[in-house]
């Protein structure tokens, strides 16, 4: 429960008034009372003991010494213009230095006394000092001084400087809002979880996040409020899907039918995979019962996907409903129809496309035989959704590639049937399960991860510019093998002339190294128009150019088998998961593929950890994992109006052991109390009661 004096609006709080209310929200997004209070310090400096300056080196973070100014000059002409103090304590003498605000601190230093000077050590003139310090007048009797033994920093900015909010105004301000509102803080988390989970109070968390006594008090604050974080994220998804199921009948689908039993035992030209096999009967077990499934299939690319979506399809079909498969693109709608049609062969069951290019007359009869239970698979683009498009009973949707479709576009397939289909998300971007748990935890979560048997790695290599040569040569190898080759280059907006001044040169080199009539060579960006690209795009999946030269536009899941090698120039420039992506374009035949990446010389710490981690393993989950530790979830694909960036504090990174623990809490109490009546949840109750209940549908695929 929050209390109502916490929504006092901050211009309230002593020390603020209209000002600074008007800066903190501007620059913090800070109104109220409770905004401050959730408004956490981002470190804590250690307060505990004073370095001697003879200890002092530039490795050491900033720390604090006690000692006496000597002496003070303004020294130097402009630039160089500076203030420079002398500090001694029992053990040597250093400096202090100012290039800002040099009069003002000229003003208020006073030499003979003693100071407790906080601030990093670094070299200057080949001497230590420390430029910037802070500094506080030491006085013996505030036993006060001493106490905070890990001072809060809040992060602060050059606007809220100038109305003395920085970190040290913050913190003031912090201290006058915890006076007043310290008893108004109620727990929001019933006793029996504080007690089971040894958590500490709400009240004495908040204390301790803003004014730690000591380290374990501090990690114990967080841990609370990390928990807090968590479990309340996981009780609105979870709470949404109980509501989603109870509110909505699913179609049953009773048996396992004929053509499912065929197409397993007559047609399937392979053994399933371990994973598959399992993501099968987890669907089946979902389907059979009458709920409404929300599955989310992860796999890497190649994992094998499409068989699972058929065999799912045939599910549906035998029990007498029809399906449809939604891909992003025309070009890979047509794929899944060629590959669906070959697995399937002509007699099993009907399937037709529909996409934007589809000729009139042929939509025509699509609609009729769709309403007329004449058809059993479509498949297309967003073409399905039209509201032209009725099925007759539809009773699965698969979608392919979740990302690149609109919340609402997949809310409308949702609703072509009074009783909502089986939806089957298909994403070829693993994320990590912390992520996947916080982004989908009220959808069902499939993994295939396991490759068929028959895939070979993808060996990847990572090669400085200077070896070009090396690049070429293997590159006529490969081609003089039959095989075909992708070369791209990263687009990025910010930059976008000098990348295409890279494109462009890089094709003309290509072009010089592999000329006609031998080598032919597709070329597809983003300044082509879709048209053009498709064309492009086409001749390279048709075989008849070798070398396909892109930007990233072929990122989205274009399947040409015979493509072997593919070279990524600058990959430093790219985010791991894509380079996961492009790297998954190839691999996908029998041959022994490749990838290479190509850099400069110079390359950044994270630039090196993302290049050495495509190096040494393809497995897409490890990589999202070390994806999500470079970046923080807020930088991943899917986040952004996701509740994974209202988190504070907690960290999915690296809270994963306290996101488990909230989420297995959460699934217990839905299991003793779905509506949360008993008298020891009422404050979770609460919690629902204050907010607009009911459905959500961003989650809803
Ligand atoms: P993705 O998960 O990327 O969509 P696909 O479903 O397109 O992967 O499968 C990639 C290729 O692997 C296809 O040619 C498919 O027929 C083949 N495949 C799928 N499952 C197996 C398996 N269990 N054994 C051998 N090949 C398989
Ligand atoms: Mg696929």
């Amino acid at each position: 429960m929050v209390a109502q004096i916490l929504k006092t609006p901050i211009e309230y709080l002593k020390g603020v008034g209209p000002q600074k209310a008007d800066v903190l929200k501007k620059e913090l997004g800070i109104y109220t009372y409770s905004d401050l209070l959730h408004f956490y310090p981002f470190r804590y400096i250690d307060r505990t003991r004073f370095y001697k300056i003879n200890e002092l080196n530039d490795d050491l973070p900033a720390v604090q010494i006690l000692g006496r100014i000597l002496s003070k000059e303004i020294i130097g002409e402009k630039r160089t213009r500076r203030l420079v103090a002398r500090l001694k304590d029992e053990t040597g003498i250093m400096e202090l230095v100012w290039f800002q605000s040099i009069k003002w601190v000229d003003n208020a230093l006073k030499p003979g006394s003693v100071y407790i000077v906080f601030g990093k050590p670094g070299f200057f003139n080949s001497r230590i000092s420390i430029s910037h310090p802070e500094m506080e007048l030491y006085n013996p009797s505030l036993k006060k001084q001493g106490n905070l033994s890990l001072q809060p920093v809040y992060s602060s900015t050059e606007k809220l400087k100038l109305f003395n909010l920085d970190s040290k105004g913050l913190q003031k301000l912090q201290f006058s809002l915890l006076e007043i509102i310290y008893k108004e803080i109620h727990e929001s988390l019933p006793a029996y979880i504080l007690s089971k989970h040894t958590l500490m109070s709400k009240q004495q968390a908040l204390l301790n996040i803003h004014f730690p006594e000591d380290f374990k008090l501090l990690q114990t604050a967080q841990r609370r409020i990390k928990f807090e974080e968590l479990f309340f994220i996981q009780l609105k998804l979870l709470k949404n899907k109980l509501l989603r199921t109870q509110k909505y009948k699913g179609q049953v689908f009773s048996v396992v039918g004929d053509k499912f039993n065929s197409f397993y035992s007559e047609k399937l030209p392979f053994d399933l995979t371990g994973a598959q096999k399992r993501v099968i009967k987890e669907i089946r077990t979902d389907t059979q019962r009458p709920i409404q499934m929300n599955r989310l299939l992860q796999g890497d690319v190649g994992s094998g996907k499409t068989v699972v979506a058929l065999m799912t399809m045939l599910l549906a079909i035998d029990n007498g409903f029809q399906a449809c498969l939604m891909a992003p693109t025309e070009i890979l709608a047509q794929q899944h129809y060629i590959s669906l049609k070959t697995l399937l062969g002509d007699d099993l069951v009907s399937i037709e496309i529909l996409t934007g290019s589809t000729p009139k007359k042929k939509r025509r009869e699509l609609h009729e035989r769709l309403i007329n239970n004449q058809l059993d698979i479509l498949i297309g683009t967003h073409a399905l959704i039209e509201d032209v498009v009725k099925f007759s009973n539809l009773g699965l949707v698969v979608i392919d590639e979740q990302h690149r479709f609109g919340v609402e576009q997949r809310a409308k397939l949702w609703k072509k049937n009074d009783i909502p289909p089986h939806i089957l998300v298909m994403t070829a971007t693993p994320i990590p399960r912390t992520l996947a748990m916080t982004l989908y935890g009220d959808l069902d979560v499939s993994v295939i991860n396991e490759l068929p048997a028959s895939r070979k790695p993808i060996k990847t290599v990572h090669l400085y510019h200077s070896q070009r040569l090396r690049m070429y040569g293997f590159m006529r190898e490969e081609i003089a093998k039959g095989r075909q080759v992708y070369v791209v280059y990263p687009l990025i907006k910010e930059s976008e002339k000098l990348d295409l001044l890279y494109l462009e040169a890089g094709i003309e080199n290509i072009a010089d190294e592999f000329p006609l009539p031998e080598y032919r060579i597709s070329i597809v960006h983003g300044k082509l128009s879709p048209k053009d690209k498709e064309s492009e795009m086409q001749r390279f999946v048709r075989g008849e150019t070798q070398i396909m030269v892109a930007t990233t536009v072929i990122e989205v899941g274009v399947n040409v088998p015979n493509a072997s090698v593919m070279i990524i120039e600058n990959a430093e420039r790219f985010g791991l998961s894509q380079l996961h992506q492009l790297r998954g374009r190839v691999g996908r035949g029998a041959e022994q593929s490749f990838c290479i990446l190509m850099s400069g010389n110079k390359l950044s710490k994270e630039a090196k950890v993302r290049i050495d981690t495509m190096v040494r393993t393809t497995d897409g989950f490890e990589i999202s994992e070390i994806d999500l530790q470079l970046r923080g979830p807020g930088n991943i694909e899917g986040t952004q109006q996701s509740g994974v960036l209202d988190l504070k504090l907690a960290d999915l990174a690296t809270d994963q052991q306290l996101l488990m623990e909230a989420r297995a809490l959460v699934i217990e109490i839905f299991e003793r109390d779905p509506e949360l009546n008993a008298p020891e949840n009422h404050l979770l109750h609460a919690y629902f009661a204050k907010k607009q209940s009911g459905i959500t549908w961003d989650k809803i695929s």
